[in-house]
């Protein structure tokens, strides 16, 4: 099983919402959309689950365009929409039944979904009596109930607290052992937290689509130096680790190192032993959290 986008688009009327988009996604990955608000996300994960039906491009399931068949293709997919709306006067078990009936799933099945995401314990109360963490079990739970190999969830962490956080990712990544996911977020670390895999989202156009290790892998560290005195370039290869080194003009120098270790120190014992003194000293971090901000900004 794998889904497909092909260069879908979107306009509401003359609003651009996704541009010509096209990724796929394999059995066993969970993949992380992420963009800032207004990006195109939540369009995009409409037009997948089939609620919204007039686009240009195609979806994909298992090799079947949802333009022909998207009822045959509901089973495969789960979905937990960005409000996970839920009927708040409803009971847990009662609503969730409904849901079960709904897809015609028999009752062990729905009692080994509501046991799997945490909410055994709160079946018998009110849907508007759970804190957020819960209600957000309650949508996991629906969206799961038909055992679907698609999981697409809108901002499922939002509003979540620090432990409600933790306890939803792990959820997710459990869940994402032998299905596809794909959730949306606009916190880097969110999808540092859960995925493989980022697609990154910017005005209806995907403007990066990474393995997270790789990225890893790559982040760097840029020191801006100024010294009291001009030197030579060559003078600064004694300095560890260092990839490259720019000139800002006069003694003001961008040097890039490859590694996470802070390097500060090591640049000022290269001033000291070369009987310098330093000026001004600034120093970035090139990582996921930066280039999200360089490829959104
Ligand atoms: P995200 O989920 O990344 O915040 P959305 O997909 O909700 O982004 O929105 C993308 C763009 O489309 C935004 O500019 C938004 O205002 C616009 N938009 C979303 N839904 C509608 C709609 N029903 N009618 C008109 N414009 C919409």
């Amino acid at each position: 099983m794998s889904i497909k986008i092909e260069n879908v688009s979107k306009i509401y009327n003359t609003q651009k919402a996704v541009h010509n988009v096209s990724f796929e996604i394999q059995k066993g990955e969970i993949v992380g959309l992420l963009g800032p608000n207004g990006a195109g996300k939540s369009t995009l994960m409409k037009i997948i689950t089939g609620f919204i039906d007039s686009f240009d491009g195609d979806v994909f399931v298992g090799g079947v365009s949802v333009k022909k068949e998207m009822s045959n293709l509901q089973k495969e997919i789960g979905y937990l929409p960005e409000s996970n709306p839920l009927y708040e006067e409803m009971y847990v078990m009662e609503y969730l039944t409904f849901i079960a009936d709904v897809h015609k799933i028999p009752k062990e099945e729905l009692i080994y979904v509501v046991k799997t995401v945490g909410l055994t314990s709160e079946g018998h109360k009110k849907i508007q009596e759970l804190s957020k963490g819960y209600k957000q079990r309650v949508g996991l739970a629906a969206a799961l109930i038909h055992n679907p190999k698609i999981l697409i969830l809108d901002e499922p962490t939002t509003g979540l607290d620090p432990n409600q956080l933790i306890e939803i990712r792990e959820l997710i990544k459990s869940l994402g052992k032998n299905k596809i996911i794909l959730f949306s977020t606009h916190i880097m670390q969110e999808v540092e937290a859960v995925c493989e895999r980022v697609l990154i989202l910017k005005k209806g156009e995907i403007v990066a689509d990474e393995n997270l290790r790789k990225l890893k892998e790559q982040e760097k560290q840029v020191i801006e130096v100024e010294f009291d005195n001009q030197i030579e370039q060559r003078l600064l290869d004694q300095l560890p680790s260092l990839k490259s080194t720019t000139s800002l003009g006069g003694a003001l120098w961008e040097l890039t190192f490859d590694t996470k270790e802070d390097m500060r120190s090591e640049v000022f014992d290269f001033a000291t032993k070369n009987e310098l003194k330093i000026i001004q000293l600034n120093t970035k971090i090139l990582n996921l959290e930066s280039l999200f901000r360089e490829l959104t900004n």
